[in-house]
């Protein structure tokens, strides 16, 4: 979706609405699609004393295999911009000030870019998810397995021979 902000790069208090919900469910990553339901993106663009600001929520859902037990979660993600807007920019790049050329902002693509550089490093089902065995490869969450009682120091273990 192309904006063409002319008319809010021309006048004070001029404002545009933005409501709307952008589909990312081709985006893969490492063979997921973890952005299954549309993002949704809520917030204007508005002229405050002759600056031009983009105000922006991003909410999206995130799914993909826990890291440490592989079950499939999703958790929401919400991300906030708050960025001026410029038509040119008289020095080198910056982190709050984003050129348009032309007044012109591709809104899909800026907010692609958002998504994509706040993805989750981390992905857990749950914070103190206990993940699988090393050994069996069961899930310690629904209890815990036999292996580490069997799996002793092997220091110990003609020790625990002759306790036998
Ligand atoms: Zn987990
Ligand atoms: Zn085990």
């Amino acid at each position: 979706m192309i904006l063409d902000l002319k008319r809010i790069f021309a006048g004070e208090g001029n404002s545009l609405p933005i409501d709307y919900t952008l589909s990312l469910s081709d985006f893969e990553l490492y063979g997921n699609y973890p952005l299954k339901t549309p993002i949704k993106v809520k917030g204007e663009i508005f002229n405050k004393a002759g600056v031009v600001n983009l105000a922006l929520e991003i909410k999206y859902n995130f799914s993909a295999p826990c890291d440490r037990c592989g079950k499939v979660t999703t958790h929401e993600h919400t991300v906030k911009v708050d960025k001026m807007l410029a038509a040119s920019l008289q020095r080198q790049e910056s982190d709050t000030i984003i050129e348009v050329p032309g007044m012109k902002i591709d809104v899909d693509e800026f907010v692609y870019g958002e998504v994509v550089l706040s993805l989750p490093t981390k992905h857990l089902c749950k914070e103190d998810c206990k993940g699988l065995c090393e050994t069996c490869g069961k899930d310690l969450n629904t209890g815990n397995c036999d292996c580490k009682k069997k799996d002793i120091d092997p220091r110990l273990a003609p020790l625990m021979d002759l306790l036998k």
